[in-house]
């Protein structure tokens, strides 16, 4: 198996692409940890992947408080001796409203919890890589969002357009331990929440219309990617942000 015997924490590990990618890991050999804020739906995730065979379980971490993150990675290395792969995948999203009407606590809580929730997972699991001596993984999950803005969503926008060079930072920064750092940039993909728009005509034409691939993206496919990333066999991809979008973003339409 490609993870076998790794360690592999998944913020908002518990549902939608964080639960593919945490099942995908767990297939894959790997104990996952998964560290979200709600009990319910991480606990499923475990309970899943321990009926199929492997490990999981859950630490209630909010990833926005320092203090939460840092008893959450403690809580990791206690439970399984170290962390070899930190996913970054937590996340908030929403079409708010424009820039004139944006109230700034919304502005700050997606900042917050995208942007800010990834640099302090990501340098608290880094710090025990580097003392550990582990050329571990570490996985941003970004969006189209990263590189094209989209109406009413300037808070989200601008929090995930920060992620491939958060990602290229992390990368130069942890190059001498030999940790990769990388990023996954997702157009729409299925999920529970992506479900409730996908139930509206309009939008199911527009995906038609605007993705090449003519569909969404499945979970299972982002999770074979976060795989790739994670296993021995990348070992020269460093500080990429790799789109995963059926095309979207390549299909500049004038019709
Ligand atoms: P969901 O809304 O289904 O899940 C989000 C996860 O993040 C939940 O597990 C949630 O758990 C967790 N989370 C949110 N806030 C916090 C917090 N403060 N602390 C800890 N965990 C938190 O999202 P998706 O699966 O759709 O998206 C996952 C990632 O992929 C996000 O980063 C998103 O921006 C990105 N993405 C998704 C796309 C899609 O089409 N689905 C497209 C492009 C990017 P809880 O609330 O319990 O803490």
């Amino acid at each position: 198996m490609k993870l076998d015997d790794k360690v592999a924490i998944i913020t908002g590990g518990g549902r939608g692409i964080g639960r593919g990618i945490s099942r995908r890991f767990a297939a894959e050999g790997a104990a996952v940890l998964i560290a979200q804020r709600d009990p319910e739906s991480a606990a499923r995730t475990v309970h899943e992947i321990e009926e199929a065979g492997g490990k999981a379980s859950f630490v209630p971490t909010d990833i926005t408080k320092p203090e939460q993150v840092a008893a959450m990675v403690e809580a990791c290395q206690q439970r399984y001796g170290r962390v070899d792969i930190l996913v970054n995948n937590a996340g908030v999203s929403g079409v708010n409203g424009s820039i004139l009407d944006m109230p700034l606590e919304l502005w700050q809580h997606f900042l917050d919890v995208n942007l800010t929730g990834t640099f302090l997972c990501a340098q608290a699991v880094g710090r025990l890589m580097v003392k550990q001596q582990i050329k571990g993984r570490i996985i941003n999950i970004g969006s189209i969002n990263s590189f094209r803005a989209q109406k009413n969503a300037a808070h989200y926008v601008a929090a995930k357009g920060a992620i491939p060079l958060l990602t290229m930072a992390m990368a130069v920064d942890l190059s001498p331990y030999g940790i990769l750092v990388n990023a996954i940039a997702p157009g729409t993909i299925s999920t529970e929440k992506t479900a409730l728009r996908l139930a509206n005509e309009t939008y199911r034409n527009m995906i038609a219309k605007n993705v090449p691939l003519a569909r969404t993206g499945r979970v299972e496919e982002v999770a074979a990617l976060a795989v790739f990333l994670a296993s021995d066999e990348c070992g020269y991809i460093q500080g990429a942000t790799i789109v995963i979008d059926g095309g979207f973003l390549a299909y500049l339409r004038f019709d």
